[in-house]
This record gives structure tokens, sequence and C-alpha cells, in this order.
């Protein structure tokens, strides 16, 4: 890796674990390092794996819709599942990880024991629209949840990415962006959650 804007020596880096499989194009390259299992699948094999086959959409496809997500929120096999862990279950959305279930429940005001049947159909909306508007923004800009136009603001006030990258994550005993009242955290499904108590009327 060159560090040419410091004027110093290229560094060289000591492998410290073995390619096992490198996909290059014109652009870019994905490497995948120190994996101890590789399938290489096409589309019939793929729909056959027995791990593969079951994943749930991914919600980074660009062609996966709000109505979608909403449909498998009803489905039987989710709809009885709490939130809190039907959001890492990767059979439900493939690619939710722990950081966006909790942007995911206070943007949509849920909670985390609730389940997709308790919802009206005007708040399971809600909770599919955010699903996948959290999801997209955040891979689109860098891991960032929180609202654009007040990261803007912070970031101009001098406020470091720690401080306004997120809505709730990682922000217990700090206020809620959106009405001041200090950030929860709990454990649901196994791993740590953030949530505002007014804004997803949220009593511990
Ligand atoms: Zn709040």
């Amino acid at each position: 890796m060159a560090n040419g804007s410091l004027g110093k020596p290229t560094t060289i880096l000591k492998p410290i674990a073995s390619l096992r499989l490198a996909i290059h194009t014109a652009q870019t390259s994905a490497l995948l390092y120190s994996a101890s299992e590789i399938e290489v699948l096409d589309n019939d094999s793929l729909a056959a794996h027995p791990f593969l086959r079951k994943l749930g959409p991914d919600i980074l496809d660009p062609d996966v819709t709000v109505q979608q997500v909403q449909q498998r929120l009803q489905d039987r096999r989710f709809a009885r599942r709490q939130l809190g862990s039907l959001l890492l279950n990767q059979q439900f959305l493939g690619g939710l990880g722990n950081y966006l279930r909790s942007e995911i429940l206070f943007v949509s005001r849920s909670q985390p024991a609730q389940r997709p049947q308790d919802l009206t159909p005007a708040q399971q909306q809600q909770l599919a629209e955010a699903i996948l508007a959290v999801s997209r923004q955040s891979y689109q800009h860098n891991g960032i949840t929180n609202d654009l136009q007040r990261v803007q603001q912070l970031k101009d006030q001098g406020f470091k990415r720690a401080a306004y990258r997120f809505w709730v994550f990682n922000r217990d005993g700090q206020p809620c962006y959106r009405c001041g009242q200090t950030i929860g955290k709990a454990i649901a499904g196994g791993r740590r959650y953030y949530f505002c108590p007014r804004c997803q009327g949220i009593t511990l």
C-alpha cells in the first residue's frame, strides 16, 4: 500500500491471511481471505444449495421493493416472530446487521418485542420503508444512518463521525436527536440494542 501523500516510503504489509479467491474486473477486485470452504455456484446449483437457497432477498438488491418486504412481514413464516430477532434472521432478509436493526426500529418507531402481526398495515409499510431506506442509505453513505441534513450540520459544527453517524446505535446516555430523551441500551436476541424510550414507546 503506498503512502505517497506523507512522503514516506511505501509500506509493505506482511501477509497475515491467505488469499483464497480473487475476482477481478477492469475497475476493481474482490479478494476473499482465509475462508475455510469455498464453493463457486451457477444459478442452478445456487437454487439447490441447502443454506444459500434459504436466504431472504438481499436488502441492497435495487429490484427489492417496499411492497415485497411488507409481503414478507405478512408471510406466515415471519409474521409471529419478534422484530428484535426477525431483523437479524437472514432467511427473512439477507444483509441486515446488528446496528441496522437498532436504526431501523428507531426510524420506524417500532419495538423489538413487537411482531409483524401486531402492527397495522400502515405500520408494516412504515417498517418495510425503513428497512430498505436505512440499509440503502448506510450502503451509499459509508455506514451513516442518521438524517443526512443533520449530519452535515453536525460536521459543520466540528463533530466527529462517532457523534453524527447513528440515530441511536452506540449512543446510550446521550440525547435523542428527535426528542431529547436519553437513549437507552438493552439486549435483544442476544445482541446489544439501542433505542429512544419516548420515540419508540419503550418502557423498561
Ligand atoms: Zn426520541
